[in-house]
């Protein structure tokens, strides 16, 4: 036997896989963004508040309310496939929350110098946890209030070819903005504030009442949408729809503001677009793209919802079902919705 080339498979360390991971779970500040809202959402938060600085690439910053962490957990929250979410293989099935993997703090901390401040309800102290290009670098008591900061700073730091393939300032900043506005979409109960490089974009008051998405929604699209929405609402055995679709002369030449989430999901389909837009029909302006944020509820047996973190894609088992449903209820709601719209009976 030849010693020589055996004993060649080793495990990787775990900072090394995790750098490995960042890029497929962190491909650019939007995505740890997202995370990290998620996070702050899973733990309860009743706001959500969002700091930037050069699109992402200085600072990502999250402060939420939420439940915090001890000390052990804190340190533990780095580790790889380190979660409170799952236990069991079984509890895939039920989950409530909107992160399981435990796969998004070690892979971001890996590829930026991370600061995260803790501290429960009834704790005497906050906790400061520092880790730096996935290495932990110390751990100390600290002032801050109950819940959780989380800083990301210098992503990609370590990572020169990554970094080198950001987009301007002005895309990654679109893309942020995009991944905070469709959490703030699903999430109209909790307060949320985006302030990038020291100007307040956004600053979102928590709200419960019947309007409470048409409010959200009008505040995230700056405005001048009251009384030019539409309440969509229908449920079969197999699918729920729910959300509000803007009057046609809110529609815009560019895309950006087609909100769909499935099972609370911000999701990408080209094909419920195509579907919305066929319910507007010639109502639409040519080549302009309507407003709406709809919210599809649909057996998770029935929907594969590319659970990847950073996929946005979606198929039902029964696509054209689904298409022709939406575009079916959307329609009505428009005819029924009280803009006094000229419906052509024949289209
Ligand atoms: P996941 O969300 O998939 O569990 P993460 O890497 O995003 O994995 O987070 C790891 C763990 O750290 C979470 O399961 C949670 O227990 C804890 N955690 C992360 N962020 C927060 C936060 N903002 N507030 C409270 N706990 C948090
Ligand atoms: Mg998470």
């Amino acid at each position: 036997p030849d010693a020589a080339t055996d004993g060649l498979i080793q495990a990787l360390p775990d900072t090394l896989a995790s750098k490995i991971a960042a890029g497929e779970v962190v491909q650019r500040p939007a995505n740890a963004l997202k995370e990290l809202i998620e996070n702050a959402l899973d733990a309860g938060a009743g706001s959500v508040d969002v700091v930037l600085k050069r699109a992402g690439s200085e600072l990502i910053q999250v402060t939420d309310d939420g439940c915090g962490m001890g000390p052990a957990d804190a340190v533990a929250s780095f580790g790889r496939h380190a979660t409170s979410k799952l236990r069991r293989f079984e509890d895939l099935e039920r989950l409530r929350t909107l992160g399981f993997r435990g796969e998004a703090l070690a892979s971001i901390a890996s590829v930026a110098q991370v600061e995260l401040k803790t501290r429960r309800r009834g704790d005497e102290a906050a906790v400061c946890v520092r880790v730096d290009g996935g290495d932990l670098e110390d751990v100390t008591p600290c002032a801050a209030p109950v819940g959780t900061c989380v800083a990301v700073k210098n992503l990609f730091f370590n990572v020169p070819a990554r970094r080198a393939f950001l987009k301007s300032p002005a895309t990654e900043f679109k893309h942020l903005v995009e991944a905070f506005q469709a959490l703030a979409l699903s999430h109209p109960s909790v307060a949320f504030s985006l302030v990038h490089d020291d100007n307040e974009v956004w600053r979102l008051p928590a709200s419960d009442g019947p309007d409470a998405l048409a409010d959200r929604l009008d505040a995230l699209a700056g405005g001048g949408l009251v009384g030019k929405l539409v309440e969509v609402e229908e449920t079969t055995s197999y699918l729920s729809v729910s959300g509000l679709v803007a009057s046609p002369d809110r529609a815009r030449k560019s895309r950006g503001e087609q909100y769909v989430f499935i099972n609370g999901r911000f999701v990408k389909s080209r094909q419920l677009d195509h579907a919305v837009a066929g319910a507007y029909g010639a109502l639409l302006p040519e080549r302009q793209h309507a407003l709406y944020a709809l919210f599809l509820d649909v057996d998770p047996r029935h929907v594969d919802v590319n659970v990847h973190p950073t996929k946005t894609e979606v198929k039902f088992d029964d696509d054209r079902g689904v298409y022709s449903f939406v575009k079916a209820v959307v329609k009505r709601s428009l005819a029924e919705g009280g803009l006094g719209l000229a419906f052509d009976p024949r289209a």
